[in-house]
């Protein structure tokens, strides 16, 4: 039988913290924060940076746990998993020029990029490429294959890269970018990230090509 993962109802946080520490004493061994592993300069943290229990509100610490160090709530059954994010990007264009974006914010404000965005939850990674070249382009269009899928150790984000074509709509900048055009492989603005290009490569090397495996660098974060 499951365990029972409820907390409600009640009427404050004091009774919801009490009502969740009856139904789930810790179990399992706490260690000292001061285990964590520290951080490559400049690298991604190795954990979330958040502090209480979304359940019940309680200073998380740490416990092993699945093989590694994990935040977990001494009050509950709550464990924090890091989980990645998932994004997806899209390449499409016209007449051999590809459509880019210039983005109006950061990383990379006022370079030039494609139609990109993360996945919801439940949401499928082609539904989630064609909502982010609406919003983002303007334009709708079809999921004709996958250019490239791009992970690496330290990052937070895992990306799957798509071949697109357009099937309507004339492209405009939505909220996140201050302005939208087609360019020639060979006269391309500045790219804003390391793999841009290499999306382009896939991308024109056509239908025939297999999928790029590609390795990103853990990203750099201003010293806190
Ligand atoms: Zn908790």
């Amino acid at each position: 039988m499951p365990p029972d993962t409820t907390c409600g109802p009640v009427s404050s946080l004091d009774d919801f913290r009490q009502l969740c520490n009856s139904r789930f004493p810790p179990t399992l061994p706490v260690v000292e924060l001061s285990a964590y592993p520290t951080a490559p300069l400049g690298a991604a943290p190795p954990v979330a940076d958040i502090t209480f229990c979304p359940r019940c509100a309680t200073r998380l610490t740490e416990r092993q746990h699945g093989g590694a160090l994990r935040l977990a709530c001494p009050a509950c059954a709550f464990i924090h998993f890091d989980d990645p994010k998932v994004a997806v990007a899209v390449v499409t264009g016209r007449d051999g020029r590809v459509l880019l974006a210039r983005r109006n914010h950061d990383p990379g404000m006022g370079l030039w990029t494609f139609p990109s965005g993360f996945v919801d939850r439940g949401e499928a990674l082609e539904a989630a490429a064609q909502r982010e070249t609406r919003e983002e382009v303007g334009v709708e269009v079809s999921i004709d294959r996958l250019l490239a899928v791009r992970s690496g150790p330290g990052h937070p984000v895992i990306l799957g890269a798509f071949a697109g074509s357009i099937l309507r709509g004339e492209p405009s900048p939505g909220d996140e970018a201050t302005d939208v055009g087609f360019f020639a492989p060979q006269h391309l603005p500045e790219l804003a990230f390391p793999h841009d290009r290499d999306l382009i490569d896939a991308w024109l090397a056509g239908p025939g090509a297999p999928p790029a495996i590609l390795t990103a660098a853990p990203p750099q974060f201003p010293a806190q």
